[in-house]
């Protein structure tokens, strides 16, 4: 007998995976955790039945959220995470030895948990002595710190159920509000393509474009998630991602990466024309 994992991805789009096993069922007061195991992805974990990250594809994920940032400042002392469950973040940006603090608000502990034991792959370096972790909502953690960080990393999952809050402006504003003169923020931005993800991704870029100076989108291939096509928000008090970046400077520090690489630094923010008129559009 087969066994499929299939996600909704849209009310007409359904993306299947042929799973050898499911490995682990639960259910936290956020969410319905699961993790499978497949021939193609490897393990891979959802939430509420949403693809949150496969063995096979993470690294484009966790290197496009962290190295284009790192890139540009070479200075970034001080890290958060909002969201970021599966510790793939936090496991980039440990590769750089001059990140001092890195600060992880992971709102449901149970993922966190789940990831330990089945994805060591991108929960291995969770255990840093730089990391603190801090199971509790971002949307709270960013009003209220008294922290102030070089680079925010908004590592979370749709803008539906404990999610939301981290798609608004009083959000976006709490962020500013606690990055330093240099300060960035990397957003989710979800994804041109089908309707209800170019809706939040137009929401999101009108908001953020309204609190910093600097406001651009960048593109990625995910092949686990709806179209593939995915986003991220690069936002900014000072420094623009091309002009300020000093790739000499990151190619010194030896890091390796499978996906990102300066050419694609580069490139990843020139958009197709659609996109770019939906968000000079909005
Ligand atoms: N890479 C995945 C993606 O793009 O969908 C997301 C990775 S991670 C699994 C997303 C995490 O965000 C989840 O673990 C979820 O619990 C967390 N999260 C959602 N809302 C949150 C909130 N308000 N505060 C902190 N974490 C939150």
């Amino acid at each position: 007998m087969e066994l499929w994992y299939t996600e909704q991805q849209t009310d007409e789009v359904r993306f299947s995976i042929k799973v050898k096993q499911h490995l682990y069922t639960g259910k936290s007061e956020f969410q319905d955790v699961d993790v499978f195991e497949s021939e193609e992805f490897g393990k891979f974990l959802t939430l509420d039945a949403l693809m949150m990250v496969t063995e096979k594809d993470e690294f484009i994920y966790h290197d496009m959220i962290t190295h284009v940032a790192m890139a540009t400042n070479p200075n970034i002392k001080k890290v958060l995470v909002i969201g970021g469950g599966d510790g793939g973040t936090v496991r980039e940006l440990t590769r750089y030895s001059h990140i001092e603090k890195i600060d992880m608000v992971e709102i449901d502990k149970l993922v966190v948990d789940v990831s330990r034991e089945y994805l060591p792959i991108t929960a291995s370096k969770l255990d840093d002595p730089r990391v603190s972790l801090y199971f509790e909502d971002g949307i709270r953690f960013v009003a209220d710190t008294k922290e102030i960080y070089d680079l925010i990393l908004v590592d979370s999952t749709d803008p539906i159920g404990p999610g939301e809050g981290l798609f608004t402006t009083e959000f976006y504003q709490n962020c500013f509000n606690i990055l330093s003169d240099n300060g960035i923020l990397v957003n989710q931005s979800e994804s041109p393509y089908y309707d209800q993800f170019s809706h939040e991704m137009k929401r999101a870029h009108k908001k953020i474009k309204n609190i910093f100076p600097i406001s651009k989108v960048y593109q990625f291939h995910m092949p686990t998630y709806p179209s593939g096509h995915w986003l991220f928000g690069f936002a900014s008090k000072k420094l623009d991602p091309i002009k300020d970046v000093d790739f000499d400077k990151w190619n010194a520090l030896g890091i390796k990466t499978k996906y990102y690489n300066p050419q694609l630094h580069v490139g990843c923010f020139a958009l197709p024309s659609y996109v770019q008129e939906m968000l000079d559009n909005e």
